[in-house]
């Protein structure tokens, strides 16, 4: 598989990467339509839709779509609908249409009064079958499911005509009629278009236009008992909305044929065009929205907004920004051919956003409790700290300090190798923002060996603004005072998968076999410095040298939850830096 690693160039397969005079990235669709718009074709006209199937919650390959296909209208002075292609009653449910508007007002566009549904077309697609039938271009097929594809032959053999293919056109119109009010069973009869059945490409073998489905549907509930298939129902509609750019991924490159049949055949006032695109695809991610939805159904994550889930709402509960989402859609471009994108280009473009926007606090996650023994007891002195360096506008909040602090466990070796700089017998670290102190003594558990306090002693000249403040030492540790510490659970979320391609199955392992087990792992009592007991879900910070984080919606007031969006990459040497 092709691997895009690269994090500032565009993907490989783009065509150009010059933005056009609107800042939109050029990609071939552009180059398409501002042909067409020079050519002066559509009176001027642009007008995109994006058409999800509500069977599932949006993922990031819909944001792709959903970014282009806005996007286009927008840099182009064009519209974009929303449409719901809810032709199959079965799957699909309100819970999917409310998450969809949801997720895409989210992202940060609008289709204004423009919301539309196949289902509100029904009738007028049942007409032009009626017209396929007078035509003689459309007839009522007997053969059931698994004839049909029998019939249909093969790449390298010719089809086979159905016997029933020949009807007069009465008796069409009568058992078409007749399906419509229900006279038969599922799967008795279809409605299928009168074609090719030698035709190189299999999709113009005859296909079926509709089928029987005794099932009531979300919007139209028990009025149909007959529904079109999408490869008829979708040019039609992009007819009826006059959409000029009908933007599908790749696999539809082969319906083409068929979309611009229908068009042909039917004759609509208005005649779309259909342009492909690659569909994105994500290493350690399934993008398909059957395997997300066995995720969920399985119990392997938490619902469909599971931080883990490369849906919009995972993203969102995860702690990605709209902004970073739309940043990663516009680097990955537009591009004709089928790659798979790093999954650490989208952790780049949170870092890149958060960076300039998250305030720094501190956090210690796995707590080991040290004591200044020359502080005062019962002293606590309010430390001036900058919330965000890379921002010069954030400002400077108070933290407190005294005799009891927590450090990270990790920070701390009774018998370090050479190069560490961090926390040892008889070593000094500077705590950040605070003093220099000295490691004096270790106390252990007396029955378990555990390391569970550190005596320590501090400079008091080696403040910011002290005799000694310029005092170099090798580390700077993140801390939180004891006496103020909030107590929060941390949640450390890891890829989903430990495979870089989940989907592939050439190991002899389905997808839900490659499950990370390690892509959750909950940390309970981790102290966080004061004023985040208060934290609203949705907050995002840098835990110093820890990474961005979250507000989960499971924080309570003085229980707050937090997620770990992305880890800081080389956390350490940064803070080596800055001091
Ligand atoms: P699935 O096959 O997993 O059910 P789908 O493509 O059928 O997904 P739809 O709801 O029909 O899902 O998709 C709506 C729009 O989003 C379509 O135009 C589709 O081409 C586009 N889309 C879906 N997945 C991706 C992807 N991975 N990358 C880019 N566009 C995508
Ligand atoms: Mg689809």
């Amino acid at each position: 598989m092709k691997q895009d690693s690269s994090l500032t160039t565009p993907a490989s397969g783009q065509e150009e990467s010059n933005k056009s005079p609107l800042d939109f990235p050029s990609n071939f669709i552009q180059d398409i339509i501002s042909a067409d718009l020079r050519a002066g074709k559509n009176q001027g006209r642009v007008h995109t839709r994006f058409p999800p199937e509500p069977n599932g919650y949006l993922h990031i390959g819909h944001a792709k779509s959903i970014c282009l296909n806005f996007g286009l209208a927008r840099a182009n002075d064009g519209l974009c609908n929303l449409r719901f292609d809810d032709t199959n009653p079965s799957k699909e449910e309100v819970e999917f249409v409310d998450s969809i508007m949801t997720d895409v007002r989210w992202l940060g566009f609008d289709w204004e009064e423009r919301l539309y549904y196949a289902s509100d077309y029904f009738e007028q697609l049942y007409e032009w079958a009626l017209q396929l039938i007078q035509d003689g271009k459309a007839y009522v097929c007997d053969l059931n499911a698994e004839e049909i594809r029998a019939y249909r032959g093969t790449l390298t053999d010719a089809g086979q005509e159905s016997p029933y293919r020949n009807r007069s056109v009465e008796e069409n119109l009568d058992l078409f009629k007749r399906m419509r009010a229900g006279e038969f069973e599922e799967g008795a009869r279809v409605l299928r278009a009168k074609i090719d059945m030698a035709s190189p490409n299999l999709n113009m073998r005859d296909p079926v236009l509709y089928r029987i489905l005794k099932q009531a549907h979300h919007r139209t509930g028990d009025k149909w008992l007959i529904y079109p298939m999408y490869d008829y129902a979708h040019p039609l509609s992009d007819a009826i909305e006059a959409i000029t750019h009908s933007i599908c991924t790749l696999e539809f490159a082969d319906h083409r044929p068929l979309y611009d049949w229908f068009i042909d055949n039917v004759k609509p006032e208005y005649e779309p065009r259909q342009y492909e695109f690659a569909r994105l695809n994500l290493s350690y991610t399934v993008m398909s929205k059957r395997k997300l939805r066995a995720l969920v159904e399985q119990g392997y994550v938490n619902g469909w907004d599971d931080p883990r889930m490369p849906t919009i709402s995972g993203l969102r509960r995860r702690g990605y920004t709209p902004e970073a989402i739309r940043d990663f859609c516009e680097r990955i471009g537009v591009a004709k051919r089928d790659s798979t994108v790093d999954i650490a280009l989208l952790e780049y473009c949170i870092r890149e956003d958060l960076n300039r926007r998250a305030d720094r606090v501190m956090a210690v996650l796995r707590p080991l409790k040290i004591v200044i023994e020359n502080y005062p007891e019962g002293q606590v002195e309010w430390l001036d700290i900058a919330n965000n360096p890379e921002n010069p506008d954030s400002g400077n909040r108070k933290i407190p300090f005294g005799r009891e602090l927590y450090i990270e466990q990790e920070d701390f070796m009774e018998d370090p190798p050479r190069k560490f700089f961090r926390l040892a017998p008889g070593r000094e670290v500077r705590l950040k923002g605070a003093y220099i102190i000295k490691c004096q003594e270790l106390i252990k558990d007396e029955q378990t060996g555990e390391i569970i306090q550190l005596r320590c002693t501090y400079d008091p000249d080696t403040k910011s603004g002290g005799p000694a403040a310029g005092r170099k030492v090798k580390g700077t540790l993140h801390w939180v005072a004891a006496s103020h510490a909030v107590k929060a659970e941390v949640r450390l979320y890891d890829h989903l998968f430990d495979s870089d391609n989940p989907d592939d199955d050439e190991d002899g392992k389905v997808f839900t076999q490659k499950i990370n087990p390690n892509s959750l792992l909950v940390l309970n009592g981790c102290m966080l410095e004061a004023g985040l007991e208060k934290v609203q879900p949705g907050e995002r910070f840098q835990f110093l040298r820890q990474g961005y984080f979250v507000a989960d919606p499971d924080s309570k007031t003085d229980a707050p939850v937090f997620n770990r969006i992305v880890p800081l990459r080389d956390s350490w040497a940064k803070i080596q830096k800055k001091g």
